[in-house]
């Protein structure tokens, strides 16, 4: 993995130098290649504290109730090499080394930020905007990658919200899931009904067979006494492509007494391994498991790609040349022999000639 981290950099760095820098454009570029990862599912389903377990830090502001309803979609993309410059985020923060932040300040500093853009766009409304706000975290040691924290999916309105939010909402989720290169998480609470999960039925509507999806079984610990997620999670119901991973998140009483990711990560370990329905089944289940599984995927995805990004650099390399060769090559145009290009000789003859006319505006003659 370290290998293709350091090979997609490159191809990254590459792609920003031709001018890639992801904005909107006709043409494919390297960031509609590379994948992105969405989670879905329905309010307090458990979809931040997924995103925030695969990415093993705490970052979102979640909880109890409807606080990601207001918002927009986050994404939280990850990369070194994006040019500040060109960076199309609301919120940035440059870390120089994930492994090494300090968790409470990140947290304090990113939830701050996302909430604040959040209030920005929707005005302390119950609203939702459709948009996004993007969260950049500069990392060397990562690739490129955007995750997306989509609003929960609803079936009702709640007051102060038009009547049309439950299908606005399933629209944008709709739009952001069903690009091809959308990994999705569908994320469902164990300790609900499975048959009436809207995020398996629209990532088995977008992604045809389901082979793009994920399917995350949170709250398994919340289920009624005498009922277990076997038959799922050892794919005898609800089939998807992959197989269900279960996980045990934080509670909320956990998260109001500051369990931190590694403490929460142990407790869910043992909690597979203990518990006797899930014992033969702890070496599959747990957040640092659908880690791996999705740096697999993604590892494989990106291999697939590479060809394609490859080819995308070549073509916009040779347009580069052709149109360097119909510039001509520099000359030497002053006493000391330094060269300079055409563009250079019409960028100072305007700048001479806009001199010329100010010049002759004002009555005088500059040259
Ligand atoms: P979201 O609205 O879908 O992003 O859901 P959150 O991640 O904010 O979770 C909603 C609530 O459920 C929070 O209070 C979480 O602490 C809690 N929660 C999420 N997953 C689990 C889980 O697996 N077990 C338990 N006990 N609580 C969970």
């Amino acid at each position: 993995m370290e290998n293709l981290i350091s090979l997609v950099n490159k191809l990254q760095h590459a792609c920003t130098a031709l001018g890639d820098h992801g904005e909107e454009s006709t043409l494919p570029t390297l960031w509609d290649s590379l994948p992105t990862i969405a989670v879905v599912g329905g309010q307090s389903s458990g979809k931040s504290s997924v995103l925030e377990s695969v990415v093993g830090k705490d970052f979102l502001p979640r909880g109890s109730g409807t606080e990601l309803l207001q918002g927009a979609p986050w994404f939280c993309s990850s990369t070194g090499l994006m040019g500040q410059d060109n960076m199309r985020s609301s919120c940035a923060l440059r870390i120089k080394e994930l492994s090494k932040v300090n968790t409470c300040a990140f947290t304090a500093l990113v939830r701050k930020e996302i909430a604040d853009e959040t209030d920005r766009g929707t005005g302390h409304t119950k609203q939702i905007s459709t948009v996004p706000i993007y969260l950049s975290i500069y990392s060397p040691n990562v690739v490129n990658l955007t995750l997306i924290d989509l609003p929960g999916l609803t079936k009702v309105d709640i007051e102060g919200q038009p009547d049309s939010i439950v299908h606005e909402i399933e629209s944008m989720v709709r739009s952001f899931i069903e690009k091809p290169n959308c990994i999705i998480l569908a994320i469902s609470p164990a300790n609900q009904d499975l048959a009436t999960f809207d995020a398996i039925k629209i990532s088995r509507e977008v992604g045809m067979k389901g082979e793009r999806t994920f399917g995350v079984l949170t709250k398994i610990d919340l289920m009624d006494k005498g009922t277990d997620a076997v038959d799922i999670l050892e794919r005898r119901s609800y089939r998807l492509q992959y197989p269900w991973i279960g996980v045990v998140n934080r509670s909320q009483q956990d998260i109001n007494k500051n369990i931190d990711m590694m403490a929460a990560r142990i407790r869910e370990r043992e909690y597979f391994a203990s518990t006797p329905e899930y014992k033969h089944l702890a070496h599959k289940m747990g957040s640092e498991h659908l880690a791996k599984m999705l740096s697999k995927h993604l590892e494989s995805v990106i291999k697939s790609r590479i060809p394609g990004i490859q080819s995308l650099i070549a073509k916009a390399t040779a347009e580069l040349e052709t149109e360097l060769c119909r510039l001509g090559n520099p000359i030497a145009a002053d006493a000391g022999g330094k060269l300079y290009t055409i563009t250079e000789i019409c960028r100072m003859f305007d700048a001479v000639y806009k001199e010329h006319l100010d010049g002759a505006r004002s009555g005088g003659e500059k040259i």
